[in-house]
């Protein structure tokens, strides 16, 4: 059976002290058991955060990552410090990324190496943008997505990949896509790793969805067979609506 994941990017907000009351009033939440909760503050709370979520299933992720071990790459931050500060997660291949920053394929390919390499579990985006659905390209841009920065992996590695479907028209935009189309890129998604890997794979990865998930469509995105939770960007940031969001399986 796999995992319902619920995972928070906070992307570029809240300083250490709106953080740390963000952790201190998720702990206070009654959350689901069978959920599995991660939080993405920015590196400078990575710290704080996992102090503060010692004794509490919350499970933390980093933003980004470097795809070096160590060295002369000013502004950066390794797998291995990540890990001294107690992250498990680590996000890979946001929109943001790829837009602004410009990471490409093979970049991620070596930052989802990087991370396996040092046991830490990429959360993988995928998505494709508004021009793309309304091309119908949607399809392929996933496809390519994934294959280019995935395919290369063995099953075994596989294990440790979650996914995030990510429509970019769906990010920070209020618009979400329909529990239908989340479903239906999913599914194929699942396909995809179920020809390139084997069923079992296919059937044990988490596939979440992203977009503009609030606690007011959660449920009936949640609802669908191949979605297996969120990675949440606003409505992360309020204690309330992520509690609200986690505890929305049915
Ligand atoms: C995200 O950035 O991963 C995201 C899904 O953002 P939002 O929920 O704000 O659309």
């Amino acid at each position: 059976m796999r995992k319902n994941i619920v995972a928070g990017n906070w992307k570029m907000n809240a300083n250490a002290n709106a953080a740390s009351e963000l952790i201190k009033n998720l702990k206070k939440s009654d959350f689901s058991e069978t959920t599995e909760v991660i939080i993405a503050p920015s590196y400078t709370n990575l710290a704080i955060a996992n102090e503060l979520i010692t004794g509490s299933s919350i499970e933390l992720s980093s933003q980004n990552m470097h795809e070096s071990d160590r060295g002369a790459f000013t502004g950066e931050v390794s797998a291995e410090m990540l890990k001294s500060v107690g992250v498990t997660y680590v996000i890979l291949g946001h929109s943001e990324r790829r837009a602004i920053y410009k990471e490409s394929s093979e970049l991620l390919k070596s930052k989802v190496d990087q991370a396996l390499k040092n046991d830490l579990k990429p959360i993988f985006c995928v998505g494709e943008e508004l021009k793309d659905r309304k091309d119908e390209n949607h399809f392929k841009v996933v496809k390519n997505q994934l294959s280019e920065s995935l395919f290369h992996l063995s099953s075994e590695q596989m294990k440790n990949i979650v996914l995030a479907y990510e429509p970019v028209w769906a990010i920070g935009t209020g618009e979400t896509a329909s529990p239908e189309q989340a479903q239906e890129m999913h599914a194929y998604i699942r396909k995809l790793l179920s020809d390139q890997f084997s069923s079992e794979i296919a059937n044990g990865i988490s596939i979440l969805y992203g977009g503009s998930v609030k606690p007011g469509n959660a449920k009936d995105i949640f609802a669908n067979k191949d979605v297996d939770g969120g990675l949440i960007g606003g409505a992360a940031l309020k204690a309330e609506d992520f509690t609200a969001i986690i505890n929305s399986f049915e």
